[in-house]
């Protein structure tokens, strides 16, 4: 039977990193998967990570299975994070989190209850969107449909046709906002722009699911927020999906939380048991250690202030590169304006690089780059920057 079966094409990001490791050049450079790289281009565990390991392996006695949900400390944790410490979802009680592998399991969570529980058929998402989005909701059955997000032309959201394309949402379909960062843009809405969305969702009966992935990258932690929390004020149901694996640096441990925000703290109960259903019959219980990890740094007064610092070093870090990128460009006398990079937030810069450019960066110059053109600038450092500017100028000029 199995020689029945065709090849699946291979992922569009993580491919790219198989072709990488493969490529014997030693000058190569891989902007393609969203991994934060240091000045050195390592990926290190975070010194709060490390300290919080250590006290986790003098205190655990057990490696007994966790509840369906997870660690009770590490969910709450996670509710302040989103809506902040004195968020009255969180002290109500309308808010309840399970512990998920990784944001890709929360956000499998989400749709896994709303097609199986709330009877919701079609998810809107922005395009483009994080190339896996597609991926888990079609995998549950949902169909996915597109609101306009990005303006090619001028390198910007083009808030207008949001708008009028999200005027076909229909109520009780579930909406797609990326919590900030947005994947692959580096595109935000603005404040004004967050709560016009919050009040036109309200009054249109969308349900939203937030995908957080990159809170405390674009502005700070708590700024970052902005817009979950312009929603929450006036939405009755949510949904949020949130991933710790790049402001914790915890990729491979696969730490995520999917929460839902319900009318009152009963509803929020009994539809919760369901979620917990679900997960029962998917993974029974989640992983423990890197929630485990999270749970003791946002439990612990000291390590939350030192995680905020290597959060900030990080965003810093990205923001310098931005800089950098755009003046050794321009330098280099690239023909186009890239100072739009700049403006962007978090890890992604939409390059505007053709497909025909990207394939020539990987093949001529072993620069890895997602065929969408999108470019990891986390991935950019000091040492690779003039290599990879002078190619991006080649490839303009071939
Ligand atoms: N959503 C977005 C927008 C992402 O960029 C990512 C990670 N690339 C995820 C979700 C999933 O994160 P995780 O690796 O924790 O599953």
């Amino acid at each position: 039977m199995f020689e029945l079966v065709s090849a699946a094409p291979a992922d569009p990001i993580l491919g790219l990193t198989e072709a990488f490791k493969e490529d014997t050049r030693t000058q190569k450079i891989n902007l393609g998967v969203g991994i934060y790289k240091n000045e050195d281009g390592q990926t290190p565990v975070l010194n709060v990570v490390k300290k919080a390991e250590a006290k986790l392996l003098e205190s655990e006695s057990s490696k007994s299975y966790l509840s369906i949900e997870g660690n009770a400390q590490y969910g709450l944790a996670v509710q302040k994070l989103l809506f902040g410490a004195d968020s009255d979802i969180v002290s109500s009680g309308r808010a309840l989190t399970a512990q998920s592998p990784g944001g890709t399991g929360a956000l499998h969570n989400a749709a896994e209850f709303a097609v199986n529980h709330l009877g919701i058929k079609t998810i809107w998402v922005s395009n483009p969107t994080w190339a896996n989005h597609g991926n888990v909701f079609k995998a549950m059955g949902l169909e996915v449909k597109q609101y306009e997000y990005y303006n090619a032309n001028t390198k910007s959201l083009d808030y207008p046709a949001m708008l009028s394309s999200l005027e076909q949402v229909a109520k009780g379909d579930l909406v797609l906002l990326h919590g900030c960062c947005h994947n692959p843009t580096g595109i935000d809405p603005d404040a004004a722009q967050w709560k016009e969305l919050a009040n036109i969702s309200a009054d249109k009966g969308w349900l939203p699911l937030f995908d957080f992935a990159y809170q405390g990258f674009a502005t700070g932690i708590e700024e970052d927020a902005l817009g979950l929390r312009e929603f929450a004020k006036n939405h009755s149901e949510l949904m949020i999906a949130s991933s710790f694996s790049k402001n914790f640096g915890l990729y491979n441990e696969r730490v995520g939380a999917f929460t839902l925000v319900a009318k009152t703290p009963e509803v929020a109960k009994q539809a919760f048991s369901q979620v917990k259903a679900g997960i029962r019959a998917n993974y029974s219980n989640p992983p423990s250690h890197g929630a485990a990890v999270v749970s003791i740094i946002l439990n612990d007064e000291a390590l939350t202030q030192e995680w905020h610092q290597e959060v900030a070093d990080m965003r810093v870090r990205i923001k310098e590169m931005r800089d950098l990128f755009v003046k050794t460009l321009k330098d280099e006398g690239a023909k186009g304006d890239y100072s739009f990079i700049q403006g962007q937030n978090g890890m992604f810069s939409f390059s505007g690089l053709s497909k025909e450019q990207v394939a020539s960066l990987k093949s001529d110059f072993a620069v890895y780059i997602v065929g969408s053109g999108r470019i990891s600038v986390a991935g950019m450092t000091k040492n690779n920057m003039l290599a990879l500017c002078q190619a991006i100028v080649a490839v303009e000029n071939a």
